[in-house]
């Protein structure tokens, strides 16, 4: 716009200011709000946010260090000071995915987006991907794991997808699935093995580099114990050479990650550009979840909620539950899974253990919805007092729910 224009532009504003205009087709008079819809009543009361113990599969509680790390004055998104936490951060998510990878970040968004950000930078149109169900599948869940190998193997010479996804700690149906070897079979087979431990990161081990992980994410608010909203993402020299020499821009300008690498500053150019506003206070409340990893230690991590699970399996079986997974090794140790007790009403149980405990379990998630209840104790929630605590609630709920005819 020319200059002149601009400023008289500007004159005519303080002319005219809005308190002093009259009658309009927008129906502004002098001394009368333009606002039809009032302030809803429920802004004008104070928020509630109750305690709850979140034993769920996620969000878990977290600790008041984090909470604090959180709600700490903002800084811009482009100082120097941020991008040096974003450095802090970067290095913790490396110690935490046991990568040396550069391509390593927090996405601005929950688990989801960084699934997104894997798909959309990788997977050109009519290329193909290749994905591992293994939602449940109850008793048999050993024997399609020993098989799996075999199946990937098939699919991938059938399909010759770009892309193979697995998720680690399927949280709907309590299993932690086998990496080892996965990685070698697929670059057999020039794919790429992209790795979802959204559930599983902190609590049961996993070696990007080592397991030869091309793509890996997991989401801040499970054991990581940060608040739900930002998502580490590390990505192999490999999956880099596929996604920096793409003939297609992803569908996804937010998520593409030619932009996302230089505001990480892993692009090797000495300027960062403005790209979108991360949060700040996510970022922050993240970074404090990784130090707090990094001082416990990682197979620490790993030995602890191990110890915890078991013992929380233990007490359920003492209770006559019967555990979905029945092979141990395959047992997720943040996320446990129950089969339904027969003759009880799932939502009842949860219903009456949240309203007498204050305690968050959930039912199962897609194909195992009213199959299991679901208990996660993940970093701060996992030690075996909230174990106990959680045992106890689930004996009061079976005594105080009485079984349904059904
Ligand atoms: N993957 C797994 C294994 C999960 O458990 C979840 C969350 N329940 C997600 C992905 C999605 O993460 P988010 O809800 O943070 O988007």
């Amino acid at each position: 716009m020319p200059r002149s224009v601009l400023s008289r532009c500007a004159r005519l504003t303080q002319q005219v200011p809005l308190e002093s205009a009259r009658s309009t087709k927008h129906g502004v008079h002098r001394g009368m709000s333009s606002v039809t819809i009032p302030p809803p009543a429920c802004m004008l009361r104070p928020l509630e946010a109750p305690f709850r113990y979140l034993f769920g599969p996620g969000p878990s509680n977290v600790p008041p260090r984090v909470l604090a790390a959180g709600g700490r004055p903002i800084i811009g998104h482009m100082h120097s000071e941020m991008f040096g936490i974003m450095n802090d951060i970067k290095k913790g998510i490396q110690y935490a995915f046991q990568t040396s990878n550069n391509m390593t970040l927090a996405m601005s968004g929950s688990g989801h987006t960084a699934m997104e950000c894997a798909v959309f930078n990788i997977v050109e149109p009519g290329e193909s991907v290749l994905v591992a169900i293994n939602g449940i599948w109850g008793e048999r869940v050993a024997e399609i794991a020993e098989r799996m190998a075999f199946y990937i193997l098939q699919a991938l010479a059938k399909h010759k997808p770009v892309l193979f996804f697995l998720t680690h700690g399927e949280s709907s149906s309590g299993l932690v699935h086998p990496v080892d070897g996965v990685g070698d079979i697929c670059h057999k087979y020039n794919c790429l093995l992209l790795v979802d431990s959204v559930a599983s990161l902190g609590a049961a081990p996993l070696l990007m580099d080592q397991q030869n992980i091309d793509i890996l994410y997991t989401g801040s608010q499970k054991a990581l114990n940060a608040p739900p909203g930002t998502a580490p993402i590390s990505f192999s020299e490999r999956a880099c050479h596929k996604m920096f020499n793409r003939k297609t821009k992803p569908v996804s300008y937010l998520l593409d990650m030619t932009h996302l690498s230089n505001y990480w500053g892993n692009d090797g150019k000495p300027q960062r550009i403005y790209h979108h506003t991360g949060p700040v206070s996510g970022f922050f409340a993240l970074r404090e979840s990784l130090a707090i990893l990094a001082e416990t230690g990682l197979e620490n991590s790993w030995k602890h909620h191990t110890e915890v699970a078991e013992y929380l399996w233990k007490g359920l079986e003492d209770l006559g539950l019967k555990l979905f997974i029945k092979d141990k090794d395959l047992r997720l140790p943040s996320v446990t899974t129950i089969a339904i007790p027969e003759g009880y009403n799932w939502k009842e149980l949860l219903a009456y253990i949240m309203k007498h405990h204050q305690i968050e379990f959930t039912g199962g998630l897609g194909p195992s919805v009213g199959m299991v209840l679901r208990i996660g104790l993940m970093g701060y929630n996992c030690n075996k007092a909230n174990a106990a605590m959680a045992l106890a609630a689930l004996e009061d709920a079976l005594k105080q729910c009485r079984k349904s005819k059904a």
